[in-house]
């Protein structure tokens, strides 16, 4: 539950194949040093570029945010995409209560965002593909830092996979 499918630096370095070959359709990020830090309160010139790739790629972009409404909502404002605030990840009732609304189900839909324990164990846990990022800048309380240790055991995990992945891809097994 709380280890992701892939891991990547930015959402810029997943490969569009990633997205195409899994089927994605509905792609649900996250906001908060995933795209942006904290403190910005709209959309960069790369994100912007990054949304209208997605959407050239025939995929539906909804923004997900742990915070409150009007951070999700001064975000989204030029931009129109829809978005989700205040979602208590990682419970999944809104998030299931927001995918059936839009169409969306766990085969057709991925999560991409900056923390296992809240971005990625709600997508595991509603059984679709989940891709962690590293954090854009994160806080430097004690809190988060508490988190970020507490994530090493399950990145840990993942990168003992990973290196089978690319073993067996070496092998040609795939
Ligand atoms: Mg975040």
């Amino acid at each position: 539950m709380f280890i992701p499918d892939r891991m990547y630096d930015t959402v810029y370095d997943i490969p569009d194949g990633y997205f195409t070959e899994n089927g994605i359709k509905y792609l649900f990020v996250d906001i908060d040093n995933t795209l942006v830090p904290y403190e910005n309160t709209s959309p960069t010139k790369e994100n912007l570029m990054w949304f209208e790739k997605l959407k050239k790629l025939g995929i539906t972009l909804l923004l997900v945010s742990n915070n409150g409404e009007e951070r999700a909502k001064e975000y989204v404002k030029d931009v129109g995409y829809k978005y989700m605030a205040d979602m208590k990840k990682p419970l999944i009732k809104r998030y299931k209560a927001f995918m059936k609304e839009n169409g969306a189900n766990k085969d057709n839909s991925m999560a991409i965002g900056d923390q296992i324990f809240t971005d990625i164990a709600s997508a595991k846990r509603i059984g679709m593909k989940a891709v962690l990022v590293k954090p854009i800048n994160d806080k430097k309380t004690a809190f988060f830092i508490f988190k970020r240790i507490m994530e090493k055991p399950f990145l840990a995990v993942y990168k003992s996979r990973e290196k089978r992945r690319n073993k067996t891809k070496r092998e040609g097994n795939i």
